[in-house]
């Protein structure tokens, strides 16, 4: 990448609000059990990390959807890796994100979700870039809020780079 970035969330920062989110999850299922349902891929890294911190029951799962190129998002939602009917029926669903951007992406995840007859939906996202919203959608548990900007690492990344980053930085434009 020509652009030079800058680090937005240190590694630290990162992994002590990830506790708290997983407490605060943790509160409000009680004993109950929960699937964690990962978006793959740039969600893998913070549903680990999420999950390693979590003291309850839970599952994992994993669905994969393309909606990015580059730094733009095409508009569509695609179903790259759908779940199976039996993992997600009766169930507890926490699905979680990386980021929250335009909104299609968990909009149309949880309206998918909803068909196999979950016990509940809820989502959880690393990052909301409220600023970018088209679509009405609001997280259920959220890390932080977060100017736009386009962010790479911890999952996140440019042409499929940089994921590896144990901290969130962006790119910036001059
Ligand atoms: P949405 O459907 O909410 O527009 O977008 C969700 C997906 O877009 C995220 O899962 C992520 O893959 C991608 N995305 C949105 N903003 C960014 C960003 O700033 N950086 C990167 N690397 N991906 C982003």
């Amino acid at each position: 990448m020509e652009n030079k970035m800058e680090i937005l969330i240190n590694k630290e920062d990162l992994q002590k609000r990830i506790k708290e989110i997983a407490e605060e999850i943790r509160k409000d299922y009680k004993d109950e059990e929960v699937v964690f349902c990962s978006v793959l891929k740039g969600a893998v890294f913070f549903t680990v990390d999420l999950m390693k911190n979590y003291e309850g029951p839970c599952l994992l799962d994993c669905v994969r959807v393309s909606s990015y190129e580059g730094e733009n998002s095409t508009g569509n939602v695609t179903l790259k890796l759908p779940l199976k009917k039996e993992n997600v029926e009766g169930k507890n669903i926490i699905i979680v994100e990386d980021i929250v951007d335009t909104g299609r992406t968990l909009k149309y995840l949880t309206e998918y979700l909803k068909e196999f007859n979950p016990k509940s939906v809820k989502t959880c996202s690393l990052l909301d870039k409220k600023a970018r919203r088209v679509v009405e959608f609001d997280a259920d548990y959220v890390g932080f809020s977060i100017d736009d900007l386009f962010v790479i690492g911890y999952g996140l990344d440019y042409d499929e780079k940089y994921r590896n980053f144990p901290y969130i930085a962006y790119v910036k434009n001059d």
